[in-house]
């Protein structure tokens, strides 16, 4: 197995996605980094800002790629060729969303799902916490990764002036 991909939403990245990403990176020869574009989610970032962001954070990991996909996991690994998904677990909420998930991949496609505990720094940190505080004009520091907070935090305040 030379790919594995590691699927999410990344509304935007964060500390937690990138030490996910690092620890898979170290772990696995390639990477995937696999932005979902399903409808069924409203993001805050467009595609092509969540593209972006993640491009940047990972820019310094030579055996990580990023991209999007459409559809189903299963579907766009056999196209890529990857043998494995990677996801994160922060705490019981996880697990068992997470769990649903594996199932439903291995018994589509017998695709198996292997997961990497969150840091403790970040068990607590998630993409939806980094837009309500960014949204107020909190400091991002420390919950995306430094080379993209200023950009992160300037484009969700301006988001909450639309509304
Ligand atoms: P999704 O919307 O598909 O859950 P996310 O971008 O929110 O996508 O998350 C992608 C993966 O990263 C999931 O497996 C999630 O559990 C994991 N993850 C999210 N935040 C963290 C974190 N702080 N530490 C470790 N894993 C995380």
């Amino acid at each position: 197995m030379t790919t594995v991909v590691y699927p999410g939403t990344f509304d935007p990245i964060t500390c937690g996605h990138l030490d996910i990403i690092t620890r898979a990176a170290a772990t696995f020869p390639h990477v995937t980094v696999a932005l979902l574009k399903n409808a069924n989610k409203q993001p805050v970032f467009t595609v092509s800002q969540r593209l972006e962001l993640i491009r940047r954070s990972v820019a310094h990991l030579s055996n990580v790629e990023v991209d999007a996909f459409t559809g189903l996991l299963v579907s766009y690994m056999r196209f890529k060729g990857a043998g494995l998904i990677v996801r994160g677990l922060r705490s019981i909420a996880d697990f068992e969303c997470e769990a649903e998930q594996a199932a439903a991949n291995r018994h589509l496609a017998g695709v198996e799902t292997t997961f990497f505990m969150a840091s403790s720094e970040y068990s607590y940190l998630s993409s939806s916490m980094v837009r309500d505080i960014g949204s107020y004009g909190g400091a991002l520091s420390g919950m995306v990764p430094s080379c993209i907070e200023e950009e992160v935090r300037a484009a969700l305040l301006d988001i909450n002036r639309l509304r």
